[in-house]
């Protein structure tokens, strides 16, 4: 990889500045690139978390001679990059000579390095960016680094961590990211000595199996398009496997993972009217375009690039996802081994199969069966519950829906506005409040729900909160959860769905900060996908029956996220308007 050097004062004012070490997962994410730069094939994450936290990378790449060992962690010093102008064609991860210099300068860092042709290797020990020592010693091929005591001296930094679970959950972001661009390479994660997640060297799509199971895997199309100098690769879900949040895809620019919203916007383009709002499609893209047009210079954590010719790449990206959509792929279909796990046959098909996922994406807009379903179990409970103080009951006549959004109605002498999905989850928000973990519901069939690592680290802290809500949740397999019952609020439970999605809700909003904090997440979410959507179409009773459970409600004029459910005129209101007297 050529010897590491400083780079010249000209160079280091033009390559992006700003901080890179924000968190665990930042370490993680620096040196493993700095293991793939190094040409390493198996790469290994310790994380021990706690209050002894520490994070070690090992890996089986090219080593660093003792000189180079000497300078690795210097500030700007560098082996991938001359001068800036080498940027433009830079193929490396790093090329800015500053993520060992950062971990160093506010850690106790100890690097074990070897190269092959050397017969002894270098431990090199530095503790807030002082070195410490530097001795000779015995050691295999490859380099490993051992970050302990990280943010021992920015106290600040360190105060901003969050609960071990979500800065572990991040961790495995990285890790997966990185899994999943670098296919050619197999990575392990321990956490506190306990494997969880393994990726082997092979094909994307045996990587994919690994990092997000089978039944994922199985769902995946492959992408491919070459058009020009630009290649795009990877796989996109079928329409009817979708989750409800970003954290499932992944983009990659000459194998770089990038946060990039116009790729995200191309992807759904290609899917076109296939997939409803608030549904994202899993997606691995690889794109590859000439160095030259992907200015990476931009920040300095590199998960942003500037393209030259974005719209002509998101164009190709839109493309190849409908071609693959159609099946023009011309790369035979996946077969991907059926290894039914023995638990798996005994809780049936996971969630995923459901025939409910496929109803709700082909039907344009919720089904007139699907609204009439969630009204019907929000009203069972209307009237079990005594009515609360509420507001006095008006006469109220429905004269129609604008756009199956917002219902209209006459009141007395004036007009009131209601926002469908808003008052309907104020209705669910208060009966779900007052529910109990007894208030709890057997499933004929538990639902299983396949969590990928991530959200597995979290669930395990999530269980008992949803647990206080007359869920029954128990995991029997590696990231498998079998759901047995349900608050009785969401009714004889048909909707594997809606169960996957309020758990993934829950878990995709991260750290729980406390406990009342996540009682009213669950509260919130629940209520959210339980209550009718926007969008829905509805009959005038069922619109009559809507704002009758609205005026039972306690407080009935906002929705659990303080959004207004109504809004009303009386007649001198509207007199006003018109300007009549
Ligand atoms: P950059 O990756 O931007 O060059 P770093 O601070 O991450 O900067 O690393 C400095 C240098 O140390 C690298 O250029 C490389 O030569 C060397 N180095 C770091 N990690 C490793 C590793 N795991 N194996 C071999 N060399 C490494
Ligand atoms: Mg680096």
């Amino acid at each position: 990889m050529g010897k590491i050097h400083l780079l010249d004062d000209a160079s280091i004012n033009k390559i992006a500045a700003g901080e890179v070490i924000e968190r665990p997962a930042s370490v993680v994410k620096e040196l493993v690139e700095n293991s793939v730069d190094a040409g390493a094939d198996t790469i290994r994450i310790d994380a021990t978390m706690g209050k002894k936290s520490s994070i070690r990378i090992t890996d089986n790449g090219c080593g660093m001679s003792k000189d180079d060992a000497a300078l690795s962690y210097i500030k700007h010093a560098t082996s991938k990059i001359k001068n800036v102008e080498d940027i433009e064609t830079v193929r490396t991860m790093g090329f800015r000579g500053e993520a060992l210099s950062s971990i160093c300068a506010i850690a106790n860092v100890e690097i074990m390095t070897k190269t092959r042709d050397e017969l002894a290797g270098t431990k090199v020990i530095i503790k807030g960016g002082k070195l410490i020592s530097i001795i000779e010693t015995g050691a295999p091929d490859g380099t490993s680094v051992f970050v302990n005591d990280l943010f021992y001296n920015t106290p600040v930094r360190k105060k901003y961590l969050k609960s071990d679970s979500v800065e572990l959950a991040q961790i495995i972001d990285v890790v997966t990211r990185m899994a999943l661009g670098h296919n050619g390479v197999s990575f392990s994660l321990f956490n506190n000595g306990k494997e969880i997640l393994r990726s082997p060297a092979a094909e994307l799509l045996d990587t994919i199996i690994h990092i997000y199971g089978q039944e994922v895997a199985r769902a995946m199309l492959p992408v491919n398009l070459v058009a020009g100098t630009i290649r795009i690769t990877g796989f996109i879900s079928k329409p009817e496997l979708l989750r409800s949040n970003l954290l499932f895809q992944s983009f990659f620019i000459n194998d770089r993972s990038i946060n990039s919203k116009a790729i995200g916007f191309a992807l759904r383009d290609g899917y076109g009217t296939l997939i409803p709002k608030g549904r994202f499609p899993i997606s691995v893209l690889k794109i590859y375009v000439d160095t030259k047009e992907v200015d990476v210079n931009v920040h300095p954590t590199k998960n942003q690039v500037r393209l030259s010719h974005e719209r002509d790449i998101c164009d190709m990206v839109t493309r190849s996802v409908r071609d693959a959509l159609s099946g023009k792929n011309l790369i035979p279909e996946i077969k991907v081994p059926s290894k039914q796990s023995q638990q798996s046959l005994l809780y049936g098909e996971p969630a995923y199969s459901s025939p409910m996922v496929k109803e709700t994406v082909t039907d344009f807009g919720p089904s007139a069966k699907d609204t009439e379903r969630r009204l019907r179990r929000s009203e069972r409970f209307g009237e079990e519950f005594e009515k609360p103080t509420g507001i006095e009951m008006p006469q109220v006549r429905v004269l129609g829906q604008v756009d199956s959004v917002y219902i209209i109605a006459e009141t007395g002498d004036g007009l009131m506005i209601i926002d469908q999905h808003a008052a309907h989850e104020r209705v669910f928000f208060e009966l779900v409040r007052a529910s109990k973990k007894d208030d709890s519901q057997e499933l004929i069939v538990p639902i299983n729900i396949e969590l990928d690592q991530r959200e597995k680290t979290l669930m395990n802290e999530t269980i008992p909160y949803l647990e206080e809500f007359g869920f029954r949740i128990s995991e029997f397999g590696s990231g498998t959860f079998a759901v047995t019952a349900v608050p009785i609020v969401l009714g004889k439970l048909e909707d594997p769905l809606m169960v996957h999605d309020i758990i993934s809700d829950i878990l995709s909003q991260g750290k729980i900060k406390d406990e009342t904090g996540i009682f009213e997440r669950v509260t919130k979410t629940i209520a959210c996908r339980s209550a009718l959507k926007a969008g829905a179409v509805c009959s005038t009773s069922q619109m009559e029956n809507l704002i009758k459970q609205l005026l039972q409600t306690e407080n009935p004029y906002t929705c659990p996220h303080g959004r207004p459910t109504m809004i009303s005129f009386n007649r001198q209101e509207l007199d006003k308007l018109f300007k009549r007297r």
